[in-house]
């Protein structure tokens, strides 16, 4: 583990390198940001966008909080998703849980860790309305499972954000993925719940539910 006086000479030893095989790299970052993902992941530090999906500077823009939610009335994750929207145009959200999420797991478990209590109820929302799904795996899958359920949940939430139903409504072409990596084996699975307009939500969600319950049995 490096001390924190190690990370300027990181930062140095890395800027001198992009700039060595890539002249004029930093110049170009400078002129515009025009990414075409959005990455919303969780802030655990094992699941960092840019080195798991090979992304450099200037190529995904990204929102981080604990356990990956986008609560309807959250203004900081909205903003977020409003600005990469409306403004850059990305192409494509990822909404990006990880297996072994201690948010999930302290949400399945009732485990007691503070003030984020709060915020983990929102995973234990999802973890009630899908009682009888969780029910239907064996319980070590059980925690893989909420993540999966997590992750369609919040894919919902972003697509019925106000954002994302005006963009739609005016025919912006952006679509809305849910996606899960796995911090054992370093890669990313598709949950098979990619959505593109307001009108097929519901079939993809629904689609998506027997997907990841079907995997876990
Ligand atoms: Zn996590």
């Amino acid at each position: 583990m490096p001390d924190i006086q190690d990370l300027f000479a990181h930062n140095r030893a890395w800027a001198a390198e992009m700039e060595r095989t890539r002249p004029g790299f930093f110049g170009s970052l400078v002129q515009q940001q025009k990414p075409k993902f959005m990455w919303i992941g969780c802030s655990d530090s094992r699941v960092p966008a840019n080195q798991i999906t090979g992304l450099e500077p200037g190529e995904v823009f990204v929102h981080r909080n604990v356990a990956n939610l986008v609560v309807h009335s959250d203004l900081n994750a909205l903003s977020t998703i409003q600005f990469a929207v409306d403004m850059l145009k990305v192409e494509h959200i990822m909404v990006v849980g990880h297996y072994g999420c201690g948010g999930v797991m302290a949400a399945l478990n009732d485990t007691r860790v503070g003030l984020a209590d709060n915020w983990i109820r929102h995973i234990q929302d999802v973890r009630d309305r899908h009682k009888p799904l969780l029910e239907q795996v064996p319980a070590d899958k059980r925690g893989d499972l909420l993540v999966d359920l997590n992750v369609i949940e919040q894919v919902v939430n972003v697509c019925v954000s106000t954002v994302m139903t005006d963009a739609w409504a005016e025919g912006q072409r952006v679509t809305v993925h849910g996606w899960a990596f796995g911090v054992h084996d370093g890669l990313l699975q598709d949950l098979g719940m990619s959505v593109s307009s307001t009108e097929s939500i519901d079939r993809l969600y629904r689609a998506a539910l027997d997907k990841v319950v079907a995997a876990r049995r």
